[in-house]
């Protein structure tokens, strides 16, 4: 008889566009792109600028801003997460002008409002070469 197997928790797949921004992760550094054309920040990674085409440079962001919305997840898709619901999901724009989706965590995460200054964290997982960029109230 088959063993069942416990829920996995899920992890980005990474990619070979995207790849240096989990190294970064892996080594506490918030990557972003920005263009050597326009100057245009982005996220996420992709192969060129969105704008206008140009080549892209890897620049590290303070890994700050601001929270722009948040919602609560009281039950999780995948049943791995469930005993960290609620799970705070956050959207926050960076100091640097782009927007991310991520989690807020800290014992002081119930207080949330929008406009809320955060800063980074990361978040090793069970792969020891994937952290995740996480937040919490600056
Ligand atoms: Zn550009």
């Amino acid at each position: 008889m088959a063993e069942a197997r416990a829920p996995q928790k899920s992890l980005p797949k990474i990619n070979p566009v995207d790849r240096p921004f989990w190294e970064g992760a892996k080594n506490n550094k918030f990557l972003l792109q920005k263009c050597n054309s326009c100057g245009k920040v982005q996220f996420f990674p992709r192969i060129a600028c969105v704008d206008c085409f140009g080549e892209v440079s890897w620049i590290e962001a303070k890994g700050t801003g601001k929270i722009h919305s948040f919602t609560l997840v009281r039950v999780p898709r995948n049943p791995a997460f469930k005993e960290e619901a609620p799970i705070y999901y956050i959207n926050v724009i960076l100091d640097e002008g782009v927007i991310i989706e991520s989690r807020l965590l800290g014992d002081n995460k119930e207080k949330v409002k929008m406009g809320d200054r955060v800063k980074v964290r990361y978040e090793q997982t069970h792969n020891p070469d994937i952290k995740l960029p996480c937040f919490e109230l600056a």
